[in-house]
């Protein structure tokens, strides 16, 4: 079934993208929050003698499961009922609304604690919470940020990563957070500020939503990973907790999630180990929440498993570090994407997983330099599900036609000679009046020119030049 919610874009890329790009202090901010986390990584990864072996087992373990996925979900979903929660399954976003709504109604709360989870995101929770006339409320400090500012997350990991400091000061102030102290917008008094606006939530709060890193077939437990501690607040303060995971999250054994531990703070964070992991089986009498729900998503990953080259998609961990290395969204940031997985990931992701739509530019988002492949610790090939998407997605019938016309030249080497010496003919007159650059073409060829030049071929070939200087 084709994903729905917040993976589908309102906009095309080229078109979201021309307002961001437009923004200076969104790239200035996105320089400098990308670049040290990039810094910081590549120093952390470089401490790890078999960081490449690591790379290769989180991949071989990934592929297994996708390999049998339904086995293991009935495994885990076995595990987590006989531990005493309760599984639901979800087949789109809507569904899976519609199952947490209906529990937090069933247990009367009006208010609800989050912690960050992108499943929910992805459909559309918060939003369905709100028109069920309850409150959401989002513990995560990011996403608390965000949700202040009335926004959108930009980011997998760091959703406020478009703000500076000063921005999230004035948000701060205009909530009110910082009402009763100095406007100040120093990081610790900042922090200081949330967490008090917190504690209370979390005092209060009868139920908590979640999402989950990973969820562990045998056992049927659920992997939370996170540096703040508000996470666990969540996980372990309110009466119930309901747990929203895309069903990709499934790892076999305790033992696979061993290297997942070792590869997800470094690729994220940068750090050797990240301050928090919480794992939780069921319920557990006297401790912690006494009514635990877990929602199963598909959401479109379906579909994405059924295509051979793509499916290699579904082994994110959701580290963000492809987007960190990336020219493209260092450039434009999160929103210009439109779905909730932005960046190299959302680009192979969200097309595959909604189906097409606006999604079907986002292919193109990217120079296919590689550099996401060579940060992804599951070694997701972006690249090559890059390419393959734009392959199979649909093309006007005059770059068809054009694209024969090329592919019936370049296979003789006489015609494509031919080819090169007539087009280096016709362009002499163009060259002494426009130099080396065309930059505007008319209609249909102004596609090319409303986005990039078009060079001239050289005025003399290389072979040409190798027999002119070496006989
Ligand atoms: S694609 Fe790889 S690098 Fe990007 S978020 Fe997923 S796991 Fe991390």
């Amino acid at each position: 079934m084709t994903g729905t919610g917040n993976i589908v874009a309102r906009l095309p890329f080229p078109v979201a993208a021309r307002k961001e790009l437009a923004d200076t202090q969104l790239r200035a901010n996105l320089r400098r929050a990308t670049h040290t986390i990039r810094d910081k990584r590549l120093r952390v990864v470089g401490e790890v003698p078999d960081w490449e072996e690591l790379r290769v087992a989180g991949a071989a373990i990934k592929d297994d499961v996708l390999a049998r996925l339904p086995e293991l979900l009935e495994r885990f979903e076995a595990a987590a009922t006989a531990a005493g929660a309760t599984v639901h399954w979800a087949r789109d976003a809507a569904e899976a609304c519609t199952v947490v709504t209906d529990l937090v109604r069933r247990s009367g709360a009006t208010e609800v604690v989050k912690v960050k989870s992108m499943a929910t995101q992805e459909i559309g929770l918060n939003e369905a919470l709100e028109a069920a006339g309850i409150e959401a409320v989002e513990t995560d400090l990011a996403e608390l940020i965000v949700q202040l500012a009335g926004d959108t997350p930009s980011h997998i990991l760091v959703p406020a990563i478009h703000y500076n400091r000063t921005q999230i000061r004035d948000i701060f102030d205009r909530n009110g957070l910082l009402s009763d102290r100095a406007r100040t917008d120093d990081p610790p008094a900042l922090a200081e500020a949330a967490r008090r606006h917190l504690r209370a939530k979390f005092l209060s709060a009868k139920v908590g939503i979640s999402g989950a890193n990973f969820a562990v077939a045998d056992s049927g437990t659920l992997v939370v990973v996170e540096s703040e501690g508000n996470g666990r607040m969540c996980l372990t303060l309110p009466e119930t907790l309901i747990s929203v995971v895309g069903i990709e999250k499934i790892v076999p054994t305790f033992r696979d999630l061993e290297v997942f531990l070792q590869l997800l703070p470094r690729s994220s964070t940068g750090e050797r180990m990240n301050p928090y992991t919480s794992l939780w089986t069921g319920v557990t009498p006297g401790d912690g929440p006494q009514t635990v729900h877990i929602v199963l998503v598909d959401n479109g990953r379906t579909d994405t498993l059924a295509d051979e080259v793509g499916r290699q998609a579904l082994r994110c961990i959701r580290c963000s570090a492809c987007l960190n290395v990336c020219p493209v969204y260092e450039r434009v940031g999160g929103h210009a994407y439109g779905s909730v997985y932005p960046g190299p990931i959302g680009a192979i992701l969200s097309p595959q997983m909604s189906g097409g739509g606006a999604n079907r530019t986002l292919p193109y988002a990217s120079t296919l330099c590689g550099a996401c492949f060579d940060a992804c610790p599951v070694r997701i090939n972006i690249p090559e599900v890059l390419v393959h998407l734009r392959q199979i997605g649909k093309h006007p019938p005059a770059e068809r036609a054009a694209m024969r016309a090329l592919s019936w030249t370049m296979r003789d080497r006489r015609r494509y000679a031919a080819a090169l010496r007539l087009a280096r003919r016709s362009a002499a007159p163009v060259r002494w009046l426009a130099g080396d650059r065309i930059r505007h073409l008319p209609w249909p060829l102004s596609a090319w020119t409303r986005f990039r030049d078009a060079p001239l071929p050289a005025p003399e070939s290389f072979r040409d030049w190798w027999t002119r200087a070496h006989g």
